[in-house]
This record gives C-alpha cells, sequence and structure tokens, in this order.
C-alpha cells in the first residue's frame, strides 16, 4: 500500500494547451508523465507503474508464444546500415552521433540489421531453427511532426521481435503465432484492436497487418468493408469504384471551353456544373527526376504508395510549378493528358472515362468531351488511387466500403530474405547445404499503445483504466482522515487488499472530500472504496466502480469480498478467451 502523500502524483485541474487529444490531456492531468522537450517525455511514479504493467503482459505473452528476450544496444555502428542499404533510405529519421575516435553511429530507429547480424554470427544449423528472439527497448525516431504526447514520440519503448525460419510453411506459423500473441496482448491490455491488411512494399499477399485502435485521433486512414472482414490501411486497401464513366456528350469530340482562374477540381467542377468524378485529375510527378504525368478520377487522392510500385521508381515528388509550366505549356491548375508528350499513368478507374472534363493545357482553360483512349496517350494503368467511402468491397464484392481513422499500435510483417541475405543469416540444412533465413518482424508500440488504451478509456471525469494495467486496482479513500474510527476502519480494508496481492493507494490527504473525488476519477483506478462517518453510522462502505460508475455498499467485514468480487468480474473483460 502507498499512501498518496508519499507518492509523486501532480495532477492538475486543466491541461496544458499543447495537448490536443483526450488521451495526452489525460495523461498530464493525471500526472503519468511530463514532457521534457518536444517528442521527449519522463514517466512519473503512476504512468511508469502502468507501462511496466503492460511491458509484462507483452513478455508473458511473447514468452507464451516461444520467443526469447533479449536486449539489444540502442546505438550502433552506422556501417551496419549501409550493408543493407537502408540508411539511405532512413538517414532523415535516425540520430546520428559520433564517438571520440569520430566512428559514426547511428540511434536505432529498429533493429532488423543487429538481431541479423547476431543471428549470422550464432546460428549455424537448421538444428538452431525456427528461432524468434524478441526485446522490449528503446527506439529513437527524428519523427517530422512529433506528437499527441506518447503517440509520436522521438523516443519511445518498443517490443519488436524477429523471426528466422527455413521455409515458408515455417514463417506462416511464426507470423501466426504473433498474430495470435498480438490478439492476446492487445486483449489483456483492454484495449479493442483491428488487424488490418497493410501495405507490404516490394511483397504483395497477405504478407503484413496493422493492428489498430479505431479513434478519431488516428493517423492511419482505415477501409473497411460492412458487409465482410475485409479491412486495409488506406495506404493499401483497393476499393472498386461504382461512379459511372460515360459521361453526357460521350461521342463529341473535345472542345476547349475557358475557364478563367478556376484551379480547383470543385472549382471547376462548380463551373461545369457536374461532379468532381467527371473531371480527370492530372498531376505532374517527378519519378527519379523524370517528369511523369498521374491522372486520377477527379473525386479521387492520388496514392503515393500505390504510385511508387506502379512507377517501380526510388524517388518520387510532386514537381514544382516550374517544372509543370514547362511540360505543359500551362501555369498549375490546367494540366490534362490531351497533347502532352511526357509519359502518362492513369488509374484504372479511369478505363472507358468518355465524356470528361480535364485541363487543355492553356492558362485558364479546360477540355471537355474528352475520351481518354481516343484523345490521349495512356503509357500504363494501374491501381494509383485511395479507395473511397461508398467503393465497392473488393474481397465480397457485395458491401461497402466504410472509412475510419485509425491508431497503429502494432505491426506484424512478413520480411523475406532481405536482410538474412545482406548480412548472410544463414543455416546448413540437413544434406549440409547452405540456405538463407527467412525472416518475420513483429512490433509493438509499447509507449503508444499504454496512451491509445486511455484515448480508448476515458469519459469527462478522467481515465477508465482497465484492471491489468492500472498503476493501481484499487483507491481507498478515507473521507475524513481527522476521524479516527473511519482511518482505523479504511486501514484494515487497505491492509487486508495489501495482503491478498492488490495494488493499493491510499488517499491519506487532508483534503476536502469533492477533491478527492475528483482526483480519484482523474486517476480513474478501476475500484475505489470509500470509507466515511456517515457510511460506517450505517454499518457500510461503499465501493465504487470507475467504469460503470455503479456504487456498491458492504459491510466493513464482507467488504474484501465484494471488492475481490469487483475484480473478478473487471478481469473478466481482459481476459483473452
Ligand atoms: P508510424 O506509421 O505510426 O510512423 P511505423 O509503421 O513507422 O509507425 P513500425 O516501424 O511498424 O512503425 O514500428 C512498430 C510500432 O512502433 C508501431 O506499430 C507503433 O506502434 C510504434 N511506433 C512507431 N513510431 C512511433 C513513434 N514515433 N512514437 C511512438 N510509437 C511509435
Ligand atoms: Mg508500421
Amino acid at each position: 500500500m502507498i499512501r498518496w502523500s508519499q507518492q509523486l502524483i501532480p495532477t492538475l485541474r486543466e491541461a496544458p494547451a499543447e495537448a490536443e487529444i483526450p488521451s495526452h490531456q489525460l495523461m498530464l492531468r493525471a500526472g503519468l508523465i511530463r514532457k521534457l522537450a518536444g517528442g521527449l517525455y519522463t514517466f512519473l511514479p503512476l504512468g511508469h507503474r502502468a507501462l511496466r504493467k503492460v511491458e509484462q503482459i507483452v513478455r508473458e505473452e511473447m514468452d507464451r508464444a516461444g520467443a526469447l528476450e533479449v536486449l539489444m544496444p540502442a546505438m550502433h555502428p552506422q556501417e551496419l546500415w549501409e550493408q543493407t542499404g537502408r540508411f539511405g533510405v532512413l538517414k532523415e529519421v535516425m540520430f546520428k552521433i559520433k564517438d571520440r575516435q569520430e566512428r559514426n553511429l547511428v540511434l536505432g530507429p529498429t533493429h532488423e540489421e543487429v538481431v541479423t547480424d547476431l543471428v549470422a554470427h550464432e546460428v549455424q544449423s537448421y538444428r538452431q531453427l525456427p528461432i524468434n528472439l524478441y526485446q522490449i527497448q528503446t527506439k529513437f525516431r527524428d519523427e517530422i511532426r512529433p506528437r499527441f504526447g506518447l503517440m509520436r514520440a522521438k523516443e519511445f519503448i518498443m517490443k519488436d521481435a524477429y523471426s528466422f525460419d527455413m521455409n515458408l510453411e515455417g514463417v506462416e506459423r511464426s507470423y501466426r503465432a504473433m498474430y495470435t500473441a498480438y490478439e492476446r496482448i492487445f486483449k489483456r491490455a483492454g484495449l479493442r484492436t483491428k488487424a488490418v491488411e497493410a501495405d507490404t512494399g516490394a511483397m504483395g499477399g497477405s504478407a503484413s497487418h496493422e493492428f489498430m485502435v479505431l479513434a478519431d485521433a488516428g493517423e492511419d486512414g482505415v477501409i473497411e468493408c460492412d458487409a465482410c472482414a475485409y479491412a486495409a490501411n488506406l495506404e493499401r486497401a483497393e476499393g472498386v469504384g461504382r461512379g459511372e464513366k460515360v459521361f453526357a456528350d460521350a461521342d463529341k469530340t473535345p472542345a476547349v471551353v475557358a475557364t478563367p482562374n478556376r484551379k480547383t477540381i470543385t472549382g471547376v467542377a462548380t463551373f461545369f456544373q457536374t461532379t468532381p468524378a467527371r473531371l480527370i485529375k492530372t498531376l505532374i510527378y517527378l519519378a527519379d527526376e523524370k517528369p511523369v504525368a498521374v491522372l486520377v478520377p477527379g473525386d479521387r487522392e492520388v496514392n503515393e504508395i500505390k504510385l511508387k510500385r506502379a512507377l517501380k521508381c526510388a524517388a518520387l515528388a510532386l514537381a514544382d510549378d516550374v517544372m509543370i509550366s514547362k511540360v505543359t505549356g500551362a501555369p498549375v491548375g490546367f494540366a490534362g493528358p490531351v497533347g502532352l508528350t511526357i509519359p502518362v499513368i492513369a488509374d484504372e478507374k479511369l478505363q472507358g472515362y468518355r465524356g470528361a472534363i480535364t485541363g487543355a493545357n492553356q492558362a485558364d482553360a479546360h477540355l471537355v468531351n474528352v475520351d481518354l483512349a481516343r484523345d490521349a496517350q495512356v503509357g500504363t494503368w494501374g491501381d494509383l488511387s485511395n479507395a473511397n467511402a461508398g467503393d465497392g468491397c473488393p474481397r465480397c464484392g457485395q458491401g461497402q466500403l466504410v472509412a475510419k481513422r485509425g491508431i497503429e499500435v502494432g505491426h506484424v510483417f512478413k520480411l523475406g530474405t532481405k536482410y538474412s541475405e545482406a548480412l548472410g543469416a544463414g543455416y546448413l540444412d540437413p544434406d549440409g547445404q547452405r540456405k538463407i533465413a527467412i525472416m518475420g518482424c513483429y512490433g509493438i508500440g509499447v509507449t503508444r499503445t499504454l496512451q491509445s488504451v486511455i484515448e480508448q478509456s476515458h469519459d469527462a471525469n478522467g481515465i477508465v483504466w482497465p484492471i491489468s494495467i492500472a498503476p493501481y486496482q484499487v483507491e481507498v479513500l478515507p473521507i475524513n482522515v481527522a476521524h479516527g474510527p473511519t482511518m482505523e476502519a479504511a486501514l484494515k480494508i487497505a491492509a487486508e487488499l495489501e495482503a491478498a496481492g492488490f495494488d493499493v493507494l491510499f488517499d491519506d490527504r487532508d483534503e476536502r472530500p469533492g477533491v478527492k473525488f475528483k482526483d480519484a476519477d482523474l486517476l480513474g483506478l478501476p475500484i475505489r472504496v470509500n470509507v466515511g462517518e456517515k457510511g460506517l453510522a450505517k454499518g457500510v462502505l461503499e465501493i465504487k466502480l470507475r467504469h460503470t460508475g455503479e456504487m456498491r455498499t458492504a459491510a466493513p467485514e464482507q467488504a474484501f469480498a465484494a471488492v475481490q468480487a469487483a475484480a473478478a468480474e473487471l478481469r473478466q473483460a481482459v481476459t483473452p478467451a
């Protein structure tokens, strides 16, 4: 049992203005964390207690799944990252330092290189495989926009696991084991998550899933089907367009129409009194420095991840105004595919577009009656645009897609042999043949998970902790600490609970009851025992459940059993099936 007066719980009445989302505000207000600098946070005792409980759940489930815990350095030789070619890709995001001998080091944003190097040295034979190594460790990323407290920090705790297998069936088994472990971890932490298909870079198929917490504060777009289980990150989601493709005057020849100052899709659509879907949006990109025209329907956004893959380029960026004028002959806002001499790549949802409207490649003018196949030279077709809410489902063909926001708390990924090949992680098979190990990697943002629980579980008065990760499970609250019998009864129940293994916070502060109740709701410990003079006169203690607000009463000698019963109910909610 800890007494409030001896604990460090600096609660705040108001959240600092910079905290934009509820979970960030509550972590500050309840005295769980404090900001050192942008993206850098200290865990105060209560925050740290909750964090340790999350870590322990992660650890137990990883161990249960057969993974082995290790601890790798946060600091890596830069050279190792150069060996896999990732220094070039991630140098922006990595913190780079030098030691006194001027050796280049980086602070690890992730550990594929380090773990693969380890396995390359320590695993020789098929007898040592499969193996899955994990750690719970601090990562460093120079994020463009650290924000929302622990959600996107410069320094954060990740659980990262890496599996090494001999064949594809083995990889599948390792992947499934981690997927199941993740479901159990999030359930035990009291978090509702949804596994969605995620982008896999070069690899296709269902080789990657992200575990998302659906929330308005989410930075990821999530698309799901309202009829089947299809769910994908917006970056990857495919939607079946259901809109029309043949518009009025489809058979006429293109004609230039003056559209002074109409540069945006909505501006042009309003001008022609038509829908954005009838417009063909034309964007000029530089793919490996070479200009290319990218066409998508006017009501869709270009998906740069899909575009990059379709163009098979290393670098992709929107062209600047000068380049746009050079290749289209018009100022920005009037580009169109007809008559362009640079390569044109079009979204497959534009196939069959007739009677469409595009920029005319002249200032203040658009082209109407465009038949894309007849009037333009499309070199490549591909899936280049985001799925939209309302699209048909690519999986079941029946349902309609719905758009949501999500926070990525975990990520499982079949990696293949990219790292094992580059760093020589192989083994001798039973025939003495040297083979390359096939990898999977599996991350959980431990600190992000902790904050996500609060984002998902709070009310107007404060946090509503799941019992599994609450800093303390029970708060004992003597209403008047100056009243002898109150203190006696409160200390007795607290001691009983403590002896039975409960984590107990004892609010011994000489404060007005209103202040203590408000703080208790803000802290959000699952079970509260109010001990007061009035109750004792009636022969009862009050047991308040934070998640429902339900108030139960029990005679002092029955209070222990009543708390135990309440705790058992709360544990049900965080027990995996
Ligand atoms: P994001 O897309 O949010 O930047 P990511 O896909 O780059 O994340 P991974 O490399 O998959 O992240 O890392 C594994 C997990 O680490 C993520 O699922 C997320 O929960 C967590 N994580 C990543 N970046 C941060 C960060 N800056 N702060 C806190 N947690 C993070
Ligand atoms: Mg990820």
